[in-house]
């Protein structure tokens, strides 16, 4: 037995189907599957348009540029995420501005959106954090109040819903990942969902170097390869059959985890608000004390229990530093934070056994 901290799971539907686009001679940026996993994505998520992109970094930075965001504007972050969500940001020539997060939710703090909101401000991004959806009605308000852009860092939220709506489908552009490690990968990829046509049309026109239809060697205005391929399409789809399957297996760890820890002092769990449906795309602990985080893990790992630490806080990142608005629970969740096995590899018995072996050793320090 080998427990899996974030392992993609692939098999036997993902050969089919790459086999299936080898057979069709497209290998490439052309070919029929990329258009077929838009269009199940934008089902599934019931949002009605999508453009698949080379990945979730990608599908932010098109976010913000189809918005014209730029030098001088000002987009709002939470401090506690991947880089991902911020550089996206400093291509685009704009000014993050880093703002703490709610300390049991760990997602972006309302109030300390509403504190940060300037002149210059012209989007904010959301980050639904290991798939705990946040709260969209004050974001949204907020937004519509003074004017700003949504785009919803749905990249680790798929198949999370709030209040009923899937994460990524209600600010204006919602971005998706299909990094190796998220809930269905395409080894490399990411997309963007939204409700208007135009600009879901100009970025698909933009991400293919700005090709004009109708006159391919003609380019109108600047573009970018950020095109997903026909191969990379091909393991979507596969991995897009699975993913109910996925789905319910990590929600399942989550329970797993939970029943283990429920009486533990000392151990809580990212809250998820009750209306709300959360991916489980990583079950993640806080501790109530300090101790040595590095230290615990190394034994869990002997122990064959992977895990990982919570992101490192951005405005921890010497090169972010300047950007932040004091982000002091994002960083009190760093020191006491550890993200648990959570890859669809891992069967029932295995997490069971993780949580196990995490009690007796948390119960030893
Ligand atoms: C994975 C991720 C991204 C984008 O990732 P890519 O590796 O570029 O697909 C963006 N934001 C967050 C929070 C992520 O976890």
């Amino acid at each position: 037995m080998k427990i899996e901290l974030d392992a993609p799971n692939v098999g036997e539907l993902e050969k089919k189907y790459l086999n299936q686009a080898v057979d069709q001679g497209f290998v490439s940026t052309f070919g029929p599957l990329i258009s077929e996993f838009e269009k199940k994505i934008a089902n599934y998520l019931v949002v009605d348009h999508a453009v698949a992109v080379q990945s979730g970094t990608a599908a932010i930075y098109m976010a913000l540029y189809e918005l014209g965001i730029g030098p001088g504007d000002e987009v709002i972050v939470p401090s506690l995420t991947f880089a991902a969500t911020v550089n996206p940001v400093l291509y685009a020539g704009a000014t993050p501005v880093i703002v703490d997060v709610d300390a049991v939710t760990w997602n972006i703090d309302p109030v300390k959106i509403k504190g940060a909101i300037s002149k210059k401000t012209k989007a904010i991004i959301p980050v639904h954090l290991y798939g705990n959806p946040c709260d969209m009605d004050k974001i949204m308000a907020m937004a519509g109040e003074h004017g700003l852009y949504v785009i919803e860092d749905a990249t680790e939220s798929l198949g999370a819903k709030y209040d009923g709506k899937d994460t990524g489908t209600i600010g204006d552009f919602g971005c998706l990942s299909f990094n190796g490690n998220k809930l269905i990968t395409t080894g490399g990829g990411g997309m963007v969902v939204g409700k208007d046509r135009d600009k879901i049309d100009h970025i698909r026109y933009l991400v293919n170097q700005s090709k004009d239809k109708g006159c391919p060697d003609f380019h109108s205005q600047m573009g970018f390869n950020f095109r997903m391929t026909n191969v990379e399409a091909a393991l979507g789809l596969a991995q897009f059959e699975r993913i109910e399957g996925f789905l319910g297996k990590k929600r399942n760890f989550r329970e797993i985890y939970q029943q283990a820890f429920n009486n533990l002092a000392g151990v809580s769990f990212q809250e998820i608000r009750g209306k709300d449906r959360e991916s489980s795309w990583f079950t993640c602990i806080q501790f109530a004390q300090d101790f040595d985080l590095v230290q615990f893990m190394q034994t869990l790992q002997k122990k064959g229990v992977p895990t990982r630490r919570v992101f490192r806080p951005l405005h921890e990142m010497p090169y972010l530093k300047e950007y932040s608005r004091g982000c002091a629970d994002a960083s009190k969740i760093y020191d006491r934070g550890l993200c648990l096995p959570s890859s669809t590899i891992n069967e029932e018995k295995d997490i069971k056994e993780a949580a196990k072996i995490i009690k007796e050793a948390y119960g030893k320090i």
